[in-house]
This record gives C-alpha cells, sequence and structure tokens, in this order.
C-alpha cells in the first residue's frame, strides 16, 4: 500500500511521493530497509536533488541497488538507487544544486518494480524522513544561510552559481560603497546576510541600497572580524579583504 508523503524537500520532480516501503530498522522489523521506497512511471518521473551538493558515486551496483548515484553535501551522502539505465545526468565531480534533475527512476539492480530507493549515509544508513521534510538537515541554519547567500550573490554578479565561493567568485565581487555601486545587486543578498548574522540594518532594513545605515554596518562588521584600523572604512571590496571575509575565503 502506498502512502502518500508531504515532503519540503522533493525527491521527485513531480513533488507526488508515494511512498511504498519506509526505512526499517532491525528494532522494527525482522527485515531492515535501509532507504525508503518511492513509485512512479519508469523512464518518466524525474529525480531530482535533495539538497545541493557535490557528486562523489555514479555507477552499478551489482549486490542489488542497480544504476545509482551519491550526492555528498557536509559530509552527509543522498543516495538515489534502481535509476534507469542510460539516464544519469550527472557525472561524479559535478556540483548540483537542490531540484536539479539527476536521473529518471527506472527498475535496474534487484529493485521490486519501479521505485526509486532513497537513502541517507552518514557513518551507516540513517533514516532519510528528517532529510525530505526539514530545512536545515544537512547543517546548521548558520550553514544554509551563508549557502544561500553565496548563491544569491554569484547571481548578483554573474558568477558560476553552485554556492561554494571560490576564486571565480571573488574575482566578480563588486566595490560597494555610498558612492560606488550602492544599488547594485548584490547589495540586497549582503544586507539579507548580515542581518542573518545579527547585524542591525537600520530603519530600512532589507532595501537592495547601501546607504549611511549600510556604512556603519559595514565598519562594525569590519572592526567585529579584526580588520586594521585604517580599513574600517564601511566599504565593502576584495581589496581590503571584506569580500574575503563574508565569503569565508579569509
Ligand atoms: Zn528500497
Amino acid at each position: 500500500m502506498a502512502t502518500l508523503l508531504n515532503v519540503k524537500n522533493n525527491v521527485l520532480k513531480s513533488g507526488i511521493h508515494y511512498l511504498t516501503s519506509d526505512y526499517k530498522t532491525r528494532n522494527e522489523s525482522r527485515s531492515t530497509h535501509n532507504g525508503m521506497d518511492f513509485v512512479g512511471k519508469n523512464g518518466v518521473d524525474d529525480i531530482v536533488a535533495i539538497a545541493s551538493g557535490k557528486v562523489t558515486y555514479t555507477g552499478y551496483d551489482s549486490s542489488g541497488g542497480g544504476y545509482w548515484i551519491s550526492i555528498t553535501t557536509n559530509g552527509i551522502e543522498h543516495r538515489y538507487f534502481h535509476l534507469k539505465k542510460g539516464s544519469i545526468k550527472v557525472s561524479k565531480g559535478d556540483n548540483v544544486s537542490k531540484g536539479q534533475v539527476i536521473a529518471t527512476m527506472g527498475d535496474s539492480g534487484n529493485a521490486t518494480g519501479n521505485n526509486l530507493h532513497f537513502a541517507i549515509y552518514k557513518n551507516g544508513y540513517v533514516d532519510p524522513l528528517p532529510y525530505l521534510t526539514n530545512d536545515f538537515s544537512f547543517g546548521t541554519e548558520e550553514q544554509d544561510n551563508y549557502t544561500t547567500f553565496v548563491r544569491d550573490l554569484q547571481e548578483a554578479i554573474g558568477a558560476n552559481v553552485d554556492g561554494i565561493a571560490g576564486s571565480e567568485t571573488l574575482s566578480k565581487t563588486p566595490t560597494i560603497s555610498t558612492s560606488t555601486g550602492w544599488n547594485h545587486p548584490a547589495v540586497r543578498p549582503l544586507q539579507v546576510y548580515l542581518q542573518s548574522l545579527g547585524y542591525d540594518l537600520g530603519n530600512r532594513g532589507v532595501d537592495g541600497e547601501f546607504g549611511r545605515d549600510m556604512k556603519a554596518c559595514i565598519k562594525k562588521y569590519q572592526s567585529d572580524i579584526s580588520l586594521a584600523s585604517i580599513y574600517q572604512d564601511g566599504i565593502v571590496t576584495a581589496k581590503m579583504y571584506t569580500w574575503q571575509h563574508l565569503l569565508k575565503l579569509k
């Protein structure tokens, strides 16, 4: 019997998740089941990544899993089994985004009909349910805010959007001050991020504009990260390392 499950983080692109077999430990059942099975149409239902991360395995498991993918996010693997042969759209080393189509449902390996066997591996298999229903299962709220900031910033500055800051992202960061780039699209994600860190943005809050309140806020941030006092100038620039600190590259 299938149960319609309400999830926050889709594993099927359709958003319709019919659970046919739940995760079971030895305590709960005579036979264990190290993941959750969702049914759908073979070769039709697209499977999406439940969280952004890096592809750490794609291949064939001859012991029963069939074609499968593993994606790693903050050291936790999300694994997708019984994929349709030839449908895998990602390669080892790829960065994938939450919601990105990675393969199509199939019945490869030792599958009982068309289904996705979805599992979470974290020093052994654990119940996948919280990972489908919670926002922050892969890390703290702070980590999640940081990743959102990096992605939104990357989009605003025309960098490759993968949620991972590096030299390419840094090279595209603008200089923002009350006189330069005060309404740059990067201002809004910066404001959202600073607010999540507890900084006071002033009366206007997140408004996408870098005014005097933001200058004061950045000065406070520069002081908190112990930049030399001459660089505590309220200007967001890579030259004097403010962007490096914001992006955790320093
Ligand atoms: Zn299964």
